[in-house]
């Protein structure tokens, strides 16, 4: 895989594409299982971050993701905003200096995102968070030699594999089983997340 800092801010410019044209989809997942807000919230913070990225140049991969990610804590509010503001926060401290991120490297920015979002929402794997679908995205990525189009189809599986799960963390927790049988739009928006990746990386 090749992120180098101009590959990073198609990215996020593409997310940014993505949630707007799922913002009514994210909302309607949202709807059935929390406060319906979720595709607000993820397009109007990414559409904050196009403002802030757009027409600044950067030297590195973390300077950009870095800039994304105090946008997002700034500007979101929710449980996501804070969540996915860490997670580049924390990445965007891996990946600071480095024009260009090694898949190792890339790696090791997704582990520490992951790392931020399970202390910030005290949260772990199989709760029916993002996490789900951050989590078998690091394991492909750890495994070396990363296929852009492999990670997008892992976050597509796991985001699916949400349904079956019983929430135990955020709004749709309250739900208990009553949960079962929807989609995490959280889990949703972060598979449109690693599919801008694959945009990005092979535009
Ligand atoms: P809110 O629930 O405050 O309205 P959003 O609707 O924007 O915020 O985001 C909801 C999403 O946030 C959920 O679908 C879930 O993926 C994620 N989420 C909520 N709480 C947590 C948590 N503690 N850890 C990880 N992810 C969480
Ligand atoms: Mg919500
Ligand atoms: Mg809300």
């Amino acid at each position: 895989m090749n992120l180098t800092t101009e590959t990073a801010k198609q990215w996020l410019l593409a997310a940014g594409r993505d949630m707007q044209e799922n913002k009514g989809y994210l909302s309607e997942l949202d709807q059935a299982i929390g406060d319906g807000d979720h595709g607000h919230n993820m397009a109007r913070g990414f559409a904050e971050v196009e403002k802030k990225i757009a027409s600044k140049t950067y030297d590195d991969v973390g300077g950009v993701v870095k800039d994304a990610s105090m946008t997002i804590i700034s500007k979101v509010g929710g449980a996501a905003g804070p969540l996915y503001g860490t997670a580049f926060l924390k990445a965007s401290g891996v990946w600071k200096g480095k024009a260009e991120v090694s898949d190792e490297e890339f790696a090791e920015g997704l582990k520490a995102a992951i790392d931020g979002i399970a202390q910030r929402g005290k949260s772990e794997q199989g709760q029916k968070t993002m996490l789900d679908v951050w989590i078998p995205v690091l394991q492909e990525a750890e495994k070396g030699n990363i296929e852009a189009e492999q990670l997008a189809q892992t976050a597509k599986e796991a985001m699916e594999k949400t349904e079956g799960i019983e929430a135990k963390k955020g709004r749709a927790a309250y739900l208990g089983e009553r949960s079962i049988g929807h989609l995490d739009p959280g889990a949703y928006s972060s598979y449109l997340l690693f599919e801008a990746l694959v945009e990005a990386i092979e535009a």
